[in-house]
């Protein structure tokens, strides 16, 4: 380690290690910490039985920015893997997102008419004019049936909370399509990163010096002035240690096995919708890659509460979070010389391609700068 950065960057993820890279193609000296072992943040891949396991769930490539695909291709040779999850409710099996698939099997009709008669029809006896939460607007978009089977149970195990106490936006992040079409995304790019996202990170941070399994809040006492400005992907409410209350989060728990078959569901990503499952879905890593080994390796995804010092995955951007997360970043204003970025750090559920156009306008702000 040296004595002086330009830049302490906390957090190797993906905003991170974008940042850096720019930073050091500019000629600055970046520190970059992270209290994981790893770096990679939550897009970290490793390697088990020649299956490339994503570790902290599910990450899928999706833009429509050519400068953002461009980017990342820079770094990584993207397979042609289009996500296309299937949904299980008591055995049903129904496509995902909602489409011509998922109607015909749920009513038996085979025409974009009779589907959108059938939901209008649904909808429109329940008299919502304009949605206020994820319910009335799940409800008015695609009528009760879909909302029973598909969404409901799935959404309030993600979020540990009923439809009716959460923000609407959530459920229009999926697509929904008269289409017999079941590319989950409408994103004119997409693809898995043959080998995982770590080697993506491993050159982005190829310039910084990295280290890993270090607390910031203890570094800091300890190098007060190790760099000029400071880069947080952390939590916001964390950095001011929580001086208006907490953020709240949603965490989840992974459980991983390997198994002696070839091919378990036949589907990378297959959600499970009835409340009754306490995982929301299984991730058959294999599948991203079109791997052929003789094993396959499975995640269960569990949501869980967030409690101080679990790890927060989901921030939950309702009104009263919101709020809350409006004073901090009236504090982070003002703070000298630390920007605030990503999932954590902006209290933003943002995408992959998000972060990166975030990181990237973020060092570019402060090529303005210097
Ligand atoms: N969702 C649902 N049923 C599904 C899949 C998703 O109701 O089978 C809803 C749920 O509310 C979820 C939201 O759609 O939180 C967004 O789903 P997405 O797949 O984008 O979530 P992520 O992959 O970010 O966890």
């Amino acid at each position: 380690m040296k004595d002086f950065y330009d830049y302490l960057i906390v957090g190797a993820g993906l905003y991170g290690a974008v940042f850096a890279y720019q930073m050091t193609q500019a000629g600055k000296r970046c520190l970059v910490i992270d209290k994981r072992q790893h770096i990679g943040g939550n897009v970290y891949c490793r390697e088990q039985s020649g299956i490339t396991v994503h570790q902290y769930g599910a990450h899928i490539f999706h833009t429509d920015d050519r400068k953002i695909w461009e980017f990342v291709n820079q770094f990584a040779a993207f397979n042609q893997y289009v996500h296309a999850p299937i949904a299980n409710y008591h055995g049903e099996v129904y496509n995902l997102p909602f489409n011509m698939n998922t109607f015909s099997k749920l009513w038996g009709i085979s025409s974009p008419e009779e589907a959108w008669h059938k939901i209008q029809e649904q909808a429109q006896s329940l008299g919502i004019v304009s949605p206020r939460n994820l319910e009335e607007q799940a409800l008015s978009m695609v009528g009760p049936d879909v909302y029973e089977k598909l969404i409901k149970g799935y959404t309030e195990k993600q979020w540990g909370r009923s439809c009716k106490d959460l923000p609407s936006f959530i459920i229009q992040r999926l697509p929904l399509r008269f289409m017999y079409d079941n590319r989950y995304f409408n994103d004119r790019y997409q693809g898995i990163p043959v080998g995982g996202y770590t080697g993506i990170i491993r050159q982005l941070l190829e310039g910084s010096e990295v280290l890993l399994g270090v607390n910031y809040f203890d570094f800091r006492r300890e190098h007060p002035k190790i760099a000029s400005c400071t880069l947080f992907t952390g939590p916001i409410d964390a950095y001011y240690d929580y001086c208006f209350g907490s953020l709240a989060y949603r965490s989840l728990r992974f459980e991983t096995c390997e198994l002696p078959v070839k091919n378990f569901q036949g589907s990378a990503v297959v959600n499970y919708t009835a409340p009754e499952i306490s995982y929301t879905r299984i991730i058959e890593h294999k599948h991203f890659e079109f791997g052929q080994q003789p094993t396959t390796i499975l995640t269960y995804e569990y949501p869980e509460v967030w409690y101080a010092g679990a790890e927060p995955y989901y921030p939950v951007n309702d009104e009263e979070n919101t709020r809350l997360y409006r004073r901090y970043a009236e504090l982070a204003s003002h703070e000298p010389n630390v920007i605030f970025g990503g999932r954590l750090g902006e209290y933003r559920y943002y995408d992959m391609d998000d972060v990166i156009a975030a990181a990237l306008k973020s060092a570019e702000n402060q090529r303005s700068v210097f």
